[in-house]
């Protein structure tokens, strides 16, 4: 089976500009975005950035779906789509949009590192530097939700060995590719023998052929408590979509914030990069979002686009600003900050560091 670490790269390292799709999202979604704009044009990104209306705007236009054909037509010209949060309608007849983007895509691998600041962001686990593999199409995600009767509702968990074949693969490859020693697969395959079970089947026979990568299998509901306790002992760790959606929070907001962290949702053909939280309504339009999840997003993006110079350039300022102590409210602590400073504010230092 072929795997691909990313999509083949639209760049590669010369002057052309990129093409790119971008959605400034909900809630605090376009605050992030202007910075991570900012800041990208000032580092002398080459991305010519096409903008897309997709989400809340699109739902009260009578849209259900949040997203319509125009949208959908420029992302999958461009191929490579830098994406704000979504608020997904609770309930009703609303899907998430995330999760209808990631599966009608094809973006199988949703790669998110959770990796401690220490000294410079509080945390209780300052070696912490974990990787999850959150498998991205398959699963209780997979959509498959019946109302049976008026008492009686029922989703199906759907696993497919095709599916766990990619996302494990992945992971080793991942683990290969950037030197990590182990790969640690979360199921739940002794009550969910069938589904869980071919995941941690899959698991096993991909990872003998890893010999030199060191790999482990638990169970996910210990696994989640040790990772929280003791996230240092824990390096590249791939599980089924739902609980890398949860586990991937819960490491985020150990390592400081869940405002810091940033994925990359990988596909054969297209790729979407994004914060691994949500849309936060409850400090939305107030300037004191962490930027830093979207623009953490933004620099997997560059390299995935083939411009690793202007990767750097930016992850070297961002973490200059972090180091200086100036942070935003979510990582604010007066043993460890300088200043407190706005969403805005944060862009501005972080341009000024480069
Ligand atoms: P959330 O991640 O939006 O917020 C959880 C908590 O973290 C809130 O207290 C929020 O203020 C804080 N927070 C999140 N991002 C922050 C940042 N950058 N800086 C500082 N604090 C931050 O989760 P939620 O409240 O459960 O979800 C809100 C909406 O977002 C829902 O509609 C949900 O469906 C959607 N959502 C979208 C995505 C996505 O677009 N990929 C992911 C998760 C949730």
């Amino acid at each position: 089976m072929e795997t691909s670490l990313q999509t083949p790269s639209k760049g590669n390292g010369t002057s052309t500009a990129v093409k790119v799709a971008y959605a400034k999202g909900d809630g605090i979604g376009p605050e992030i975005m202007d910075a991570t704009l900012r800041i990208l044009e000032a580092a002398g990104a080459r991305i010519d950035f096409e903008e897309v209306t997709i989400g809340e705007q699109v739902y009260l236009s009578g849209n259900t779906s949040g997203i319509d054909k125009h949208a959908w037509d420029t992302i999958r010209k461009n191929k490579v789509f830098l994406k704000a949060p979504i608020t997904t309608p609770r309930g009703g007849g609303y899907k998430s949009l995330n999760v209808t983007i990631r599966k009608s895509l094809g973006l199988y691998a949703n790669v998110r590192p959770c990796n401690s600041l220490s000294p410079f962001v509080q945390t209780l686990h300052p070696n912490m530097d974990v990787v999850i593999v959150r498998e991205n199409e398959e699963d209780l995600y997979a959509g498959i939700e019946h109302q049976q009767t008026d008492e009686v509702v029922q989703c199906l968990k759907l696993i497919t060995r095709p599916g766990v074949e990619k996302i494990v693969r992945y992971a080793f490859e991942f683990a290969k590719v950037y030197n990590r020693k182990k790969v640690t697969c979360f199921v739940k395959d002794n009550i969910m023998k069938h589904t869980d079970g071919l995941f941690s089947t899959v698991f096993q026979e991909i990872a003998a052929e890893y010999p030199n990568i060191d790999s482990q299998t638990m169970i996910v509901d210990i696994g989640a408590a040790k990772l929280a306790n003791r996230p240092e002992d824990f390096d590249v760790v791939v599980m089924p979509n739902l609980y890398g959606d949860i586990i991937s929070d819960i490491a985020a907001e150990i390592s400081g914030s869940v405002g810091l962290a940033g994925s990359s949702n990988i596909g054969m053909e297209c790729a979407m990069f994004e914060a691994i939280h949500g849309s936060a309504p409850d400090i939305s339009g107030q300037n004191i979002a962490n930027p830093s999840g979207l623009l953490r997003g933004a620099i997997m993006m560059l390299n995935h686009i083939g411009q690793p110079d202007v990767a750097e350039k930016i992850e070297n300022a961002w973490l200059a600003t972090i180091e200086n102590g100036i942070h935003t409210a979510d990582i604010f602590n007066e043993n460890h900050s300088t200043k407190k400073v706005g969403t805005r504010e944060f862009a501005d230092a972080v341009i000024s560091h480069m």
